[in-house]
């Protein structure tokens, strides 16, 4: 059976699980070590079952655990050239983990082959992931401000797919933020809005895919609630229903395990 478990997710901190219960890769290292020792404690998965990290770019929220977390334990890490050098440049390769460079046909680890895709994100070079177990494909989309062709047709074979429903419209506008920041949020190179989210959704529904799950809220510009309604919505009005024809999560915000199994 395979096991997908966001360990964190949120504009504070990413990282998600996946593989079987004995093998698999976390897609990003967030948060910090104690944080994610927890997690995948609670969720019963033990320092030997994480083969691989691979990182989706360099942003802290992606980050901010690996240097103890995979230096610790001495997890090989695969990122991006781009995403290497801004790893680089924060002083992180200095020889605490192995670490290894994306190639184009993607990398086999024990029963498991792991494909990355471009996103469109304002850091070095940021991908997504699509992670092939034996039985389940699994996607992950976070950091894109928009979603391309090459983007849908990665997601589209999969069975589950994590993807970004980072800000409601309506509370990033009245919200908190700075007028700059806001607009880099919007921008075609910063997050996806619950409205993108859905419409990406409602177009993976028709290529196959049944099981959603939400992630990377923002704290300040969304909720759960409004995250989860704007996709279902969309995807009610496809005629299908909820339950019968897909399955909608959302990840909890923050550092709370969330562990599906299917
Ligand atoms: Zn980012
Ligand atoms: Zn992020």
């Amino acid at each position: 059976m395979a096991r997908f478990i966001t360990l964190c997710s949120s504009s504070g901190g990413n990282s998600t699980y996946i593989g079987t219960a004995t093998e698999g890769v976390l897609i990003d290292a967030g948060t910090n070590n104690k944080q994610l020792t927890l997690a995948l404690h609670n969720a019963g998965i033990s320092d030997e079952s994480i083969k691989a990290i691979f990182l989706t770019h360099e942003h802290g929220d992606h980050i901010s655990a690996l240097k103890v977390f995979a230096g610790k334990r001495n997890i090989p890490v695969y990122a991006t050239g781009g995403t290497l050098s801004g790893l680089m440049n924060l002083g992180l390769l200095d020889g605490r983990f192995p670490y290894e460079k994306l190639m184009n046909e993607g990398v086999s680890i024990g029963n498991m082959h792991i494909s990355h895709f471009p996103t469109s994100h304002d850091a070095k070079e940021s991908c997504g992931y699509v992670i092939e177990l034996p039985d389940r494909r699994v996607g992950v989309c976070t950091d894109t401000g928009k979603v391309t062709g090459e983007i849908l047709r990665a997601l589209g074979t999969c069975d589950m797919v994590l993807l970004e429903s980072n800000y409601d419209e309506t509370l990033l506008d009245f919200g908190p933020y700075t007028m700059a920041l806001k607009a880099r949020i919007r921008s075609d190179i910063g997050h996806m809005s619950n409205p993108l989210c859905a419409s990406t959704a409602r177009e993976l529904l028709s290529m196959g895919v049944r099981r959603f799950v939400l992630g990377h809220l923002s704290r300040e510009n969304n909720t759960p609630d409004r995250a989860f309604s704007c996709t279902n919505a969309a995807l009610k009005h496809t005629g299908a229903e909820e339950g019968r024809d897909y399955i909608l999560d959302v990840a909890p915000v923050g550092s709370m395990d969330k562990c599906i199994i299917f």
